[in-house]
């Protein structure tokens, strides 16, 4: 990877008008940025920004834009919220070494379709927020189109869902074929999918269809079909749009009867 220039900005302002003025780009870890391996000629660097951090705030778990996907998986606070459902998403991600250098703020950022916290934090109801507390719903954002600069600070993960996570890969840290993450507060449910190839997407038919009985585990076939037939899904080295579908029907009924059960 070529930098022209590197610096690091001491406040989300100068990091910000850097960004918006000069059309410097932020780094998280940057790792995805060296794999597509293109030319920089301004870079930021975040690490001075105090964005590294998981911090319980009652109602909600905001997590920094430097906090590691390391940092997430082993996060004590994130295993007794949220059923330990990001260290099962996390643990399979290339190795320690990669967890230990990647971020949350570049796997939002990046809106991968492979991601497998972007599909967790989808479920969740998670908040993006930018430098200057203007906010968006993780769902609007990852749809969003991609022509603005911008600078995440942090997502904020409301409490209170009973989830599960669910996926496959080929190999236990190769890209997932497909994952699924399936939250569930009071009556209202999320169902979301990624790596279809595409980035994840929530099924409302599937949520709805839950929605409307207290007995999910009765209901978790069909919601998984319903899934199934709302997505789009695509073809790639790792499988076929057809086998994702399959796929999809299968993990989204997992997870369903796993989030009742945690219920
Ligand atoms: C070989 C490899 C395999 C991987 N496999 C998986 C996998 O199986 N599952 C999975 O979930 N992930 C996987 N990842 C992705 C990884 O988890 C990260 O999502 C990815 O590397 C981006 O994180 P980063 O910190 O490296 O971001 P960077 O490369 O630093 O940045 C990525 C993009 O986000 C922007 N950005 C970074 N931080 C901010 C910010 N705070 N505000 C605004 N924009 C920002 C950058 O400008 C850049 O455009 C893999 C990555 C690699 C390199």
């Amino acid at each position: 990877m070529h930098i022209g220039r590197y610096e690091f900005p001491q406040s989300l302002d100068e990091a910000a008008a850097s960004i918006f003025n000069e059309g410097a780009v932020p780094l998280g870890g940057g790792a995805w940025t060296n794999a597509v391996s293109r030319p920089i000629h301004y870079a930021l660097d975040l690490s001075d920004l105090g964005l590294r951090y998981i911090e319980d705030r009652g109602r909600e778990v905001a997590i920094g834009a430097m906090a590691t996907l390391r940092d997430i998986e082993i996060s004590l606070t994130l295993d007794s919220a949220f059923c330990g459902i990001f260290s099962k998403a996390l643990g399979h991600v290339v190795g320690v070494q990669l967890r230990n250098l990647v971020t949350a703020g570049g796997s939002v950022a990046g809106r991968y379709g492979f991601s497998d916290l972007n599909t967790v934090f989808l479920a969740l109801g998670a908040t993006v927020v930018f430098h200057d507390g203007a906010t968006s719903s993780c769902a609007e954002f990852l749809e969003a189109p991609r022509n603005a600069p911008f600078l995440i600070k942090e997502i904020r993960v409301p409490k209170g869902s009973a989830a599960s996570y669910q996926s496959l890969r080929v190999a236990a840290n190769d890209f997932p074929i497909l994952n699924v993450c399936v939250a569930t507060a009071a009556t209202e449910w999320r169902v979301s999918v990624g790596a279809r190839p595409q980035a994840a997407r929530l099924s409302l038919r599937a949520a709805e269809f839950l929605g409307l009985s207290d007995k999910p585990e009765d209901r978790a076939i069909q919601a998984g079909l319903l899934a199934a037939a709302e997505l789009k899904f695509g073809d790639d080295t790792r499988g076929s749009a057809e086998y994702r579908r399959e796929l999809c029907s299968v993990l989204v009924k997992r997870a369903v009867v796993e989030a009742g059960q945690r219920i």
